[in-house]
């Protein structure tokens, strides 16, 4: 069997751009896959998410319709309706993403595949060499002690994404990104919505003003959340489950979500005995993505980095032209932009205030009310965007709550890493009346010369 400069082990965000770019730069690549080339985040992630938290846009919108002059009212959700427009939307990208892979000549093996030795993977019976190997089996989603995932009334997001109903009522374990997304869609569905999260705030690793003005938002929407205490037990009967708290607290509800962090696909895959070093089930790389054994990579949420997408892609682009030796700059993680898609969105890039802090900076702040935005004026949404700058210095970090705020995270991301300061951004102009307008004026406001900024 002839050698590949890479065998890929694991198809999702971080092993299929790993593909795409080795092989566009001329490399010869086997991409190794058990399930579905797209892996969590096409299938069970990012992108069915993404669809149901439109839907759900779709929903509000048409209950809240009378608000803007409209006639239209919520009659309730047809999930079948639900689930084929989100089904639709995967398989269009999936089948683009099939289609990529083909023409890039990449070699695709479907299969579960196990590292055999430090430069050969054995799936189906045949084994694969290569001079590079890319490790980048992905994460599932944990559970807690005593609490076992039955996929009907203990579901975990993998069940979320493809649910056949509306639930009357559900408790979500653990206010993480993934707890408060479908926390958010399930609300606007007509579900009644129980969050309960053992850290003192929901999103807790965004900074600490965005999680208070997401709590404030959902509290006004009507989720429920039960925030700084720990699960305890768990019960279930044929109408639901009883979740017991440390504070001796119960919560019932037809459904529980557990939704708790992801860990490592990385058990009997055969890293261990080839002697990478790992780290509760994560394989440890250095800057370059490269684990301690010469020649063996790790991308994604398999490596004890950002679990997000465009993260995967990254570390899947750097590994491909690491080895294609164009020597790309390692990625820096303070960069990578962050989103929480539920209504209102939270989004951000860059240190929080906490952490600029820690690191010694000489912090500066300012907090620009979105209410002084005639979009979001427009649009009904409350929020902010909160600059976190270095004293005289470039902006250390952006925070931003409201509807849309996703989509200024682009200029946010510019800003950041090219180490902008308030001014530079203060002398660009943006177009009115847009969101982007609020990001503009908070950089005045915050190089002394604000515009529609109140105090
Ligand atoms: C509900 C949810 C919502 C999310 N939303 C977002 C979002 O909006 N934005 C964002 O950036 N990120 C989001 N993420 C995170 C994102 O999905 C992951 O960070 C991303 O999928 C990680 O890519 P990966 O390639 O490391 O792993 P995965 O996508 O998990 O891919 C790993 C692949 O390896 C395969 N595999 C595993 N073991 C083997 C084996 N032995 N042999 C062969 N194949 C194997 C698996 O089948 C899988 O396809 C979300 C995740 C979840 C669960």
């Amino acid at each position: 069997m002839s050698e590949f400069d890479l065998v890929i082990l694991g198809g999702g965000s971080g092993g299929y751009a790993c593909a795409l770019r080795s092989a566009q730069l001329g490399l010869s690549v086997v991409l190794i896959e058990a399930d579905k080339v797209g892996g969590t985040c096409l299938h069970r992630g990012c992108i069915p998410t993404k669809a149901l938290l439109h839907s759900a846009e779709i929903a509000d919108g048409a209950r809240e319709g009378v608000r803007f002059g409209v006639k239209s009212s919520f009659d309730g959700i047809d999930m079948a309706g639900v689930n084929s427009y989100k089904d639709g939307v995967v398989s269009r990208l999936h089948k683009g993403l099939q289609g990529l892979v083909k023409s890039r000549s990449i070699t695709y093996v479907e299969g579960h595949g196990k590292l055999t030795s430090k430069n050969t993977i054995e799936v189906n019976g045949q084994t694969y060499t290569g001079k590079n190997i890319v490790l980048a089996t992905g994460s599932y989603a944990k559970t807690l002690p005593g609490i076992e995932i039955d996929g009907v009334q203990v579901i975990t997001s993998d069940h979320g994404t493809k649910l056949d109903h509306v639930p009357k009522s559900v408790i979500v374990l653990g206010g993480g990104v993934i707890g408060c997304e479908f926390a958010s869609v399930w609300k606007s569905f007509g579900s009644e919505v129980t969050i309960i999260e053992g850290l003192p705030h929901l999103i807790a690793l965004e900074d600490e003003s965005s999680s208070k003005q997401l709590e404030r938002a959902f509290r006004k929407r009507g989720i429920n959340f039960e925030l700084g205490v720990f699960f305890k037990s768990l019960t279930k009967n044929k109408d639901g489950v009883t979740v017991t708290l440390e504070d001796g607290k119960t919560f019932s509800a037809e459904l529980l979500m557990v939704s708790v962090g992801r860990g490592p696909v990385s058990a009997n895959l055969g890293y261990e005995a080839a002697g990478i070093t790992m780290d509760r089930g994560y394989v440890l790389v250095d800057d370059k993505c490269r684990t301690n054994i010469p020649g063996i990579w790790a991308v994604g949420d398999l490596i004890p980095t950002l679990q997000l997408a465009h993260v995967g892609f990254a570390e899947g682009i750097l590994v491909a032209e690491e080895i294609a030796g164009l020597n790309p700059r390692a990625i820096n993680y303070d960069g990578i932009p962050r989103v929480t898609y539920s209504d209102p969105e939270v989004a951000s890039v860059g240190l929080t205030t906490a952490e600029a802090k820690k690191r010694g900076h000489d912090v500066v702040e300012l907090s620009y009310d979105l209410a002084g935005n005639g979009k979001a004026q427009i649009l009904n949404t409350a929020g902010s965007i909160k600059l976190i700058a270095e004293k005289n210095g470039p902006i250390l970090g952006v925070h931003m709550v409201g509807a849309r705020v996703g989509e200024l995270l682009a200029e946010a991301e510019l800003i950041f890493n090219w180490e902008a300061r308030a001014v530079d951004v203060a002398s660009l102009i943006h177009a009115h009346p847009t969101l982007s307008e609020a990001m503009g004026e908070a950089h005045m406001a915050l190089a002394g010369k604000p515009l529609h900024a109140h105090g």
